[in-house]
């Protein structure tokens, strides 16, 4: 799967030799809010036996172990500023780098742009390393409206539960579940539009660069859902 065949006539010219891609296994998750894109980062790591490598857990634990890009990071995040791209970027090249992701890694919330996906094309190449697959989580929209906005979530650790546990109180902390505003019907079309308009984009440029891009019907079950991811990568 995803081995490039090199065509015997080509050589390496020698004037600038691009570092071997090795067979690595880097995997981009793109989908809306509310597909289950972290569920299953979750469990295709199991799966896998490679990390997960989620933009906002990098980002916290660079904070939180002080490294140079972290306390750079940090104080953009004190002044409640965005931290810049080539920040996130140069903070995730550095957990891909990690011996611990050297098999591989699971992308969740890394790329939705294109200039994301370029940085992140820069930073693999710079490792050796590119994009062994793109998962694109396909889902009614109706299907994500439904599924976010009959929920509600725990106001202390924002746990999600169904709409009928409304009123009551987390099991887990004893928090008031409510609806969040960012759930409403309304709320949930508008991001949706965002992620269709940004990611149309982000798909032709992968399939431009030699990306397999793995189409999936992300409505399901979790363990069905995971069990198509694992089918379409080993195809
Ligand atoms: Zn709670």
């Amino acid at each position: 799967m995803g081995i490039s065949v090199e065509c015997p006539g080509r050589r390496r010219t020698g004037a600038a030799p691009a570092p071997p891609a090795t067979r690595s296994r880097i995997v981009v998750l793109l989908g809306p809010p509310g597909a289950g894109k972290g569920t299953q980062a979750d469990k295709l790591a199991v799966a896998l036996g490679i990390p997960k490598v989620a933009t906002g857990d990098v980002l916290r634990a660079a904070v939180r172990d002080g490294t140079p890009l972290g306390l750079e990071a940090k104080s953009y995040m004190d002044r409640g500023a965005l931290v810049p791209d080539p920040i996130i970027l140069g903070i995730m090249k550095a957990a891909l780098a990690a011996p611990g992701a050297a098999r591989g890694a699971i992308l969740d919330g890394v790329v939705r742009t294109v200039p994301q996906a370029e940085g992140l094309h820069s930073a693999l190449s710079e490792l050796g390393r590119t994009v062994d697959a793109v998962i694109v989580f396909e889902i009614p929209e109706a299907e994500l409206v439904r599924r976010i906005s009959g929920r509600v979530v725990c106001e202390t650790c924002q746990t999600s539960y169904p709409e009928s546990m409304a009123g009551s109180r987390c099991p887990k902390d004893g928090g008031r579940l409510v609806r969040r505003s960012d759930d409403e019907p309304a709320a949930v079309q508008h991001r949706f539009g965002v992620y269709q308009t940004q990611t149309a984009p982000v798909i032709a440029w992968y399939r431009a660069h030699g990306a397999r891009v793995l189409p999936i019907d992300a409505v399901g079950t979790p363990d069905e859902i995971r069990d198509r991811l694992l089918h379409a990568l080993a195809s």
